[in-house]
This record gives structure tokens, C-alpha cells and sequence, in this order.
């Protein structure tokens, strides 16, 4: 392996897709043949899509089932792949970027380090251990206290269902139920009933 694999890792709101847009454009801007890949979320793949920051920035980008649906969109000038929310492939996606490496293809990704129970996403460990290069951008922690925002350096999750800090237990999909997502600090993120490590020290 030649190339270099970069990996950008962070909360919700830490502008992950948006320094990998900034990282495709550069390239592209070197002359360089980028391919941004994200995963399918539905039905849809083989698509041409886009990939969108929350401060609007957007690239173009392939919409595939499977991490090795790459290789049908390969070809002799790609120079770099890049993949946003990389923690939702499976775990063939370890396997495809160190092939793209041998293949002297630079790897760039953006993807959650964490779920919303602070517990490491799919396979984003193996990966992070594999990367040359590691941007950890943090969001800012918006939960309230007396009336202020927090405002320290945001690096979990917080997911919120009907107004209340979800439960480790709940289910991914609640039918019915209001969600949403918040950056919080370590000290504010809440996940009731997670089980203790057991460790006492
Ligand atoms: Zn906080």
C-alpha cells in the first residue's frame, strides 16, 4: 500500500461531510479524479446524488448498496475515494478501502465514531486504526443549564425521543414517537439505563 487513508471522526454536527467536501474540492482543484461514494439509506442505489453539510456546502456523490459496489464505478483515472457516513456500510467496507489503497487509490472518510449510547459505530475502530491521517472536528454542546448553552466542545451524540434523552434499550425506529438529534459534552450526554462496566476501581 502506497496511498494515503485519511479518516474524519466526530459527533453529529462537527462538520464531518463538510471538510470532506472541502478536502474533494481541493483535490479536484489539484486535478485530481475524485469519487465520493454514500451509503443507501432506502431502496435507492447506483445513483447520482449528493452529499450536504448542514452549512449548505454539497458535492456530487454515488449512492451504493454495498461497499464493493465501488469497483463498477472505478476506473484507470480515479485518483481518490471518498465516503461519507462510512459507519453505515458493513463490515466488508475494511476490507474495500485497504484494497483501494493497494490499488494506489487515496481513501478519504467521514463517518459517526459514535451511536447514540456513546458505544463505537459498525466499524469505524478498525478503520480509525488503519488511517495515516485523523481529523477529530468536535460540534458545540447545546444542552440548556439555567438558561444557557453549555457551549464546550461537543463529541457524543444525544439522541432525544419525545422531549427526553432516549434509553439505551430503545429501539432505532419508534413508530409514532418525535426524534432528534443533539451535540452534547461528555458531562451532558444522557443515556439512561446504560449498563455500568462493571469495573470497580
Ligand atoms: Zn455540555
Amino acid at each position: 500500500m502506497t496511498e494515503i487513508l485519511k479518516g474524519i471522526s466526530g459527533s453529529m454536527f462537527a462538520g464531518k461531510t463538510e471538510t470532506l467536501i472541502r478536502e474533494a474540492n481541493r483535490a479536484e482543484i489539484a486535478g485530481k479524479n475524485v469519487l465520493v461514494f454514500k451509503p443507501s439509506t432506502d431502496d435507492r442505489w447506483g445513483i447520482k446524488d449528493k452529499i450536504k453539510s448542514h452549512s449548505g456546502a454539497e458535492h456530487d456523490a454515488f449512492v451504493i448498496k454495498n461497499a464493493t459496489d465501488v469497483a463498477d464505478f472505478l476506473s484507470s483515472d480515479t485518483d481518490i475515494v471518498a465516503f461519507d457516513e462510512i459507519q453505515f456500510f458493513g463490515p466488508e467496507i475494511v476490507n474495500v478501502v485497504q484494497a483501494l489503497l493497494e490499488a494506489d487509490i487515496r481513501v478519504i472518510f467521514a463517518g459517526l465514531s459514535l451511536d447514540f449510547k456513546g458505544e463505537p459505530f459498525g466499524s469505524m475502530p478498525e478503520l480509525l486504526a488503519l488511517c495515516d491521517e485523523i481529523d477529530k472536528p468536535t460540534a458545540i454542546c447545546t444542552e440548556i443549564i439555567n438558561g444557557e448553552i453549555c457551549g464546550a466542545n461537543a463529541t457524543k451524540t444525544q439522541r432525544i425521543v419525545n422531549g427526553q434523552p432516549a434509553n439505551y434499550h430503545d429501539p432505532l425506529i419508534l413508530i409514532g414517537a418525535e426524534q432528534d438529534y443533539q451535540a452534547r459534552c461528555p458531562k451532558h450526554h444522557i443515556v439512561p439505563d446504560k449498563p455500568s462496566t462493571g469495573i470497580k476501581l
